[in-house]
């Protein structure tokens, strides 16, 4: 059972082949339990994580405009421990920011020992929205190909449990949203007329993403892309990738807090002794 497609290192990828309102089959009410179940697990194991300290945690969340970054991140945060969890927003970078290589801004914000840090959006960019719009030469944003996957194997050799999803959602499924945007008040205050702009380039955006996941998807810090058309079951497809992902830890963060509890039980005794 996998919801979310993983892209195998080394192979290219078609967006096109990907349904991005597949559902497995599932009824709304059945994904929604099975998410209610996968987020319990997922509250368990961020638990051990954050306690054994051992290990960070860095999901990539990566869509086009409504592909429900935003969403994902309030249903993650309503499933985690929200002590060791930050979420990193990347908008336009700052002067400061382009006065410095692209991953700069990006380094600072990764998660530390025990952490996890969802980025909304990401250094992704850098080789999506920029190489769209040609905001640098062709000669800068194709060498970051190799730049990301050289700064997510420093990432990973240094203990971080790397995820990145790219919320897949259809151009039909866009509209609809967009246009909710306009007629609903409460979604109003999305609305923005750059969403409209970008939409005129979405096959742009395909080749950019469907390279992007080519290239950078490794065993240490695989891609996946994730059916977003029915928000349901995207949450339940990020849920059950994660707790796939997080489980084969579970023995290792154990043994760790086991190890920190007869640490701090001998100290105790000793005090003890002291004492009497
Ligand atoms: P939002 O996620 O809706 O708040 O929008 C953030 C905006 O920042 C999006 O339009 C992104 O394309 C843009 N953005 C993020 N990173 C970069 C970058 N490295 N270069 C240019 N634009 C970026
Ligand atoms: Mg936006």
């Amino acid at each position: 059972m996998a919801f979310a497609k993983k892209i195998e290192p080394g192979t290219a990828v078609r967006l096109a082949e990907i349904d991005p309102a597949y559902d497995a089959g599932l009824s709304k009410d059945d994904g929604e339990k099975l998410t209610k179940d996968l987020a319990k697990r997922l509250d368990e194991l961020d638990d051990l994580h954050y306690e054994a300290g051992m290990n960070s945690v860095l999901i990539v969340l990566q869509g086009r405009d409504t592909s429900g970054k935003d969403g994902t991140i309030r249903f993650l945060l309503s499933s985690l421990n929200a002590q060791g969890c930050r979420v990193a927003p990347f908008k336009v970078p700052t002067p400061i920011e382009l006065a410095h290589d692209f991953l700069w801004r990006v380094h600072a914000v990764t998660p530390p020992k025990g952490g996890m840090t969802i980025f909304n959006r990401s250094h992704y960019e850098d080789v999506l929205v920029v190489r769209v719009h040609s905001l640098v030469p062709e000669a800068v944003w194709r060498p970051r190909y190799e730049h990301i996957d050289a700064f997510e194997r420093l990432l990973a050799d240094s203990g971080t449990i790397i995820l990145k999803f790219m919320l897949h959602i259809s151009k039909e499924e866009q509209e609809r949203r967009l246009l909710d945007r306009e007629n609903e008040v409460q979604k109003a205050w999305k609305l923005n007329v750059g969403d409209w702009k970008e939409r005129a380039y979405w096959d742009d955006y395909t080749a950019a993403y469907e390279e992007a996941l080519s290239r950078c998807s490794t065993a240490r810090a695989p891609w996946y892309v994730v059916p977003a058309d029915k928000k349901w079951f995207r949450n339940l497809a990020i849920a059950e990738t994660l707790v796939n992902t997080l489980e084969p830890y579970r023995k290792a963060w154990l043994e760790r807090l086991e190890g920190i509890g007869e640490a701090a039980k001998a100290e105790l005794e000793e005090f003890r002794r002291s004492q009497a």
